[in-house]
């Protein structure tokens, strides 16, 4: 059974979703004022992992993410390089879309971008407006009236007390101390970026474009909607109440939302010279997937914190999985009886994969049955059924032999054909001579398997 902790009734909750097999997936994506960090990506491979997971329960899954192309900080970026907001955003795109390529992190089958959608923004604003939920300012701008919707504070489990009906932030960034009335709509002078209404120029808020457009594709209601845990409050909870406000119906089933990247201990920022993106990780020549391995040792509603040497390791664990995968044999072979199943490590695997996403528990389900002696020709579909759910890239070097250089493989034949002739001392002198050039051989029936140290 599929079971998820759900933000809206802070429990473990059995999964099922509206109209299976289908299940309507909504991701908060990227606002491309600025690469995306590895905090970021952390989420974007929690919400992998939730899609895989989904999948291999048999769920065909529709995503959504949406890119956040207009922000206050994108316009201001653009004015200063003198360019429009387009031009700016599109190599932070672009950018954004390759890290997700080499993070094995599958692609949404829908990325709206905001400034694509303002006229259904529009209309849906309009209809809050006819509703009574929300109400426009002398200057054109419109808010949400946060006192309408008697639910508001539901997901974050705001205190009622602690909500300022009628005051009213305009900002798009906002701590948890401004539970008040939010923008839908801010109005600008005429030779700022701005877009016609019938309150005059403006723009959206951030907020509506991820009610318009989520609801554009999944239906009023729909089944999952995650993102990052500091988008509790206020974009979630802001999302709810634009949402349910407007069509009376129940706009999510479950919100699921992953924890903080730490770096060294401490909140990723600029100013604290922690703020990472992927290439800066790539330039000190690690694999973008230990990056995601790492992510995969922290359950996704735990802080996980980054440090180099925590980076480094992950790097070592993939590497070394790869090396004891390399040489696994797809078929049976002759010497080989098909003796042991690995039916067992497959059960756990789903067992704890589907208990919340208990991925690191599934990892380690990963190597006791690499580590076990169960015949390779037995874990090789298995181990590829694991990696559809772990995204490693595992069948790059699943049963690909190890390309052994000339003179190590000189040595391994000459080994061989020493230790057959029953000469142990001299062929683990033989041994001990590869093993200072990198490399470890293991006998088995079917010869010599060569190993990188
Ligand atoms: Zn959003």
């Amino acid at each position: 059974m599929l079971k998820f902790y759900n933000t809206l009734s802070k429990k473990v909750e059995n999964f099922t979703s509206i109209n299976p097999p289908h299940v309507g997936m909504y991701t908060c994506g990227p606002t491309t004022y600025d690469f995306v960090h590895i905090g970021n990506l952390r989420t974007f491979i929690f919400e992998d992992i939730l899609q895989r997971v989904l999948e291999i329960s048999g769920y065909e899954i529709k995503r959504v993410m949406n890119i956040t192309d207009i922000d206050d900080k994108i316009i201001k970026g653009a004015k200063e390089k003198g360019i429009g907001i387009s031009e700016f955003s599109a190599p932070f795109e672009r950018a954004f879309m390759m890290d997700l390529a080499k993070l094995n992190i599958k692609y949404a089958n829908i990325f709206p971008k905001a400034t694509e959608y303002v006229d259904h923004m529009i209309k849906y604003i309009e209809e809050l407006i006819r509703k009574k939920l929300s109400y426009v300012e002398k200057d054109g701008s419109v808010y949400f009236d946060i006192s309408k919707f008697p639910e508001y504070g539901k997901l974050s489990g705001l205190d009622k007390r602690e909500l300022k009906s009628g005051t009213r932030i305009l900002s798009d960034e906002y701590s948890k101390d401004d539970a008040q009335d939010f923008a839908l709509w801010k109005s600008v002078q005429a030779d700022e970026v701005g877009y016609n209404s019938p309150w005059g120029r403006g723009r959206p808020g951030w907020h509506i474009e991820c009610s318009v457009m989520s609801q554009q594709y999944l239906g009023d209601t729909f089944d999952i909607h995650a993102g990052a845990v500091d988008l509790i409050f206020p974009h979630h909870e802001n999302e709810i109440a634009q949402s349910e406000g407007k069509t009376g119906k129940k706009f999510v089933n479950f919100f699921m939302e992953g924890e903080h990247l730490l770096v060294g201990g401490q909140k990723m920022a600029k100013s604290a010279g922690n703020f990472y993106k992927l290439k800066d990780l790539e330039e000190r020549n690690f694999d973008p997937l230990a990056f995601r391995y790492l992510c995969l040792t922290a359950h996704y509603r735990e802080r996980l914190n980054f440090t180099w040497a925590s980076l480094q390791a992950a790097q070592n664990a993939l590497n070394n999985l790869r090396e004891e995968i390399r040489g696994w044999n797809e078929e049976i072979g002759l010497s080989e009886q098909p003796k042991g199943s690995t039916d067992q490590f497959w059960q756990r695997f789903l067992d704890v994969a589907n208990n919340d996403l208990n991925i690191p528990q599934a990892v380690a389900v990963v190597w006791e049955m690499v580590r076990s002696n169960t015949p390779t020709t037995s874990k090789y579909q298995t181990l590829l059924k694991m990696d559809k759910v772990l995204g490693l890239g595992l069948d790059k070097y699943l049963g690909k032999p190890i390309e052994v250089p000339a003179n190590v493989s000189r040595l391994v034949t000459e080994r061989e054909s020493i230790r057959k002739s029953g000469d142990f001392k001299k062929s683990d002198k033989l041994r001990h001579k590869i093993k200072k050039l990198g490399y470890d051989i293991e006998d088995t029936p079917e010869g010599p398997r060569v190993k990188r140290i």
